[in-house]
């Protein structure tokens, strides 16, 4: 049976399970974890909280998982000497703070009765806390509170013979959404859920295949894109090459369209589509639906100005940079208390006085959650002097929370499952608030009729409520709480 040399201790905490996640894994490569530490980099803005690295080498398998930023952690060598082997998977995640959190950290690790596997997952499950439930009252005992363990139970109970079989019988039982890359002894295996609500792409570097989130991972380390893993479709890599099974019934494919308007990066291509000018042309069509008279376009940085270009270039008012970011502080959401996250607003954005003065701005952002972002950037434009502030958002109001591993809160704390548009302007403060309708979305897709009723090509949820697959989890609150005592 093959070991496992652990970076960590794990104390037992049960919190709130959150995943924002990507993944990243190599396949037969001398430099397998620089190569892996270096595509996690380059995925860090799908996860800022922890990350971890496993690989596989002469039968024992390696780990090291630490909270905090790829390069605070994985640049050093003495690191990665810890890491040997020629293939590994990484994870970064945002999950909750503190040390209590490493447990959670991934790639999870099991030594089942066929060997070991190290298992690393972007998205959530609907139906894990359903799961797991039944796990524990069968026996089970869980050392961590993330979902991604129920696969791992699941895997280490099922009767079939090999990795592979015992994997998609754990997936057979899953719902919701996921893009595993798992490491065995043996192979490297990729799965994307049926609809494909989580990315999931195949790339080569010097003949070795590479699984990933995004594209941006495989430009960092000069790795060529292959193809996109389909929804439903697992991928096995062994010596020998790489296999394509399909194990699951047919689903319409819906990839998640908030991974267009905020998640990518936008050098990312995702689904054949450049993230950067899907923004570009969401901001493109808000012009189009919803202009307005003013001095200047400004974005709010970083994930804001795509869309500002396009609507800037649209309504042929200048675009100029009016708000400055510091590049210091991480993303807004990170901080899961809502009385930090207001203050770390404060800590990121500064008004670009000398333009804003007197000035009617417009200014532009990928999406409006909690109102926390608005809400600071229009008192602080009024406070630089600005004569007018309107607010164009570039996407719908969301109105549900997602449940498939983007932290959206849930549907209390979303602003606009509360309140009208109208409402919205007054308690952001603007004079003006528009958002971009769910038909001009996919018109800035390439869809020209809008969104399609009956089969949408994207899961757009968070602005229909349409869900692509069951919600066990979340139809069943007495189960939520049950659960949580037997935590
Ligand atoms: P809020 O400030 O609560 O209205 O959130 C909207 C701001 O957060 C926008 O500037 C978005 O770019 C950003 N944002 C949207 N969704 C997320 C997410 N899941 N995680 C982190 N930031 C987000």
């Amino acid at each position: 049976m093959s070991k496992i040399v652990l970076g960590d201790y794990y104390p037992v905490y049960y919190g709130k399970p959150k995943d924002e996640c990507g993944i990243f894994g190599i396949y037969g490569h001398s430099d397998a974890a620089a190569l892996t530490a270096l595509g996690l980099h380059a995925l860090q803005h799908r996860g800022q909280e922890s990350a971890g690295i496993v690989t596989f080498d002469d039968g024992l398998f390696h780990a090291e998982r630490r909270m905090g930023l790829v390069s605070d952690n994985f640049t050093d060598n003495k690191i990665l000497a810890c890491l040997p082997g020629n293939t590994a998977i990484g994870h970064v995640r945002y999950s909750t703070t503190g040390s209590s959190a490493l447990k959670n950290v991934q790639p999870l690790f099991a030594d089942l009765s066929i060997g070991g596997l190290a298992l690393a997952h972007n998205g959530n499950l609907t139906n894990g806390l359903t799961l797991r439930e039944n796990l524990v009252n069968e026996g089970s005992i869980f050392q961590t509170t993330s979902d991604t363990e129920t696969v791992l139970q699941l895997i280490a109970k099922s009767k079939e013979k090999s990795i592979v079989k015992r994997f998609i019988d754990s997936l057979y039982q899953i719902d919701g959404a996921y893009a595993f890359v798992t490491l065995t002894t043996k192979n490297m295996i990729g799965v994307r859920d049926p609809s494909g609500i989580r990315p999931l792409i195949l790339g080569i570097l010097d003949g070795s295949y590479i699984l990933t989130s995004e594209t941006c991972a495989l430009d960092i380390i000069g790795a060529e894109f292959v193809r996109e893993v389909e929804n439903g479709e697992m991928i096995v890599i062994t010596r020998s090459g790489l296999e394509s099974i399909k194990p699951f019934p047919v689903r319409p494919k819906r990839p998640c369209i908030f991974e267009y308007i905020y998640f990518a990066r936008p050098d990312s291509i995702l689904g054949g589509h450049s993230v950067y000018e899907c923004r570009r042309k969401f901001g493109q069509e808000l012009a189009k639906e919803s202009p307005i008279k003013a001095d200047l376009v400004i974005p709010i940085p970083d994930s804001g100005v795509p869309a500002a270009i396009g609507y800037a270039d649209t309504s042929d008012i200048p675009f100029e940079l009016g708000i400055i970011r510091n590049h210091y502080v991480g993303r807004t959401f990170i901080e899961p208390q809502q009385s930090i996250r207001a203050f770390s607003v404060k800590l990121k954005h500064n008004a670009n006085r000398i333009l804003v003065d007197g000035k009617k701005v417009i200014l532009v952002d990928d999406s409006l959650v909690r109102g926390t972002t608005s809400t600071k950037i229009v008192r602080m434009m009024r406070e630089a002097g600005a004569q007018q502030v309107h607010m164009r958002i570039t996407a719908p109001p969301i109105k549900f929370p997602d449940y498939y591993g983007i932290d959206t809160p849930v549907k209390d704390e979303l602003l606009a499952s509360n309140k009208s548009i109208d409402e919205i302007r007054s308690y952001i403060g603007a004079d003006s608030l528009k958002f971009l309708s769910v038909d001009g979305l996919y018109r800035a897709m390439g869809f020209p009729c809008g969104r399609n009723a009956k089969h949408p090509a994207f899961t757009d949820h968070c602005f229909t409520g349409d869900y692509p697959t069951g919600l066990i989890d979340q139809s069943s609150k007495e189960k939520f709480h049950q659960l949580s005592l037997l935590s």
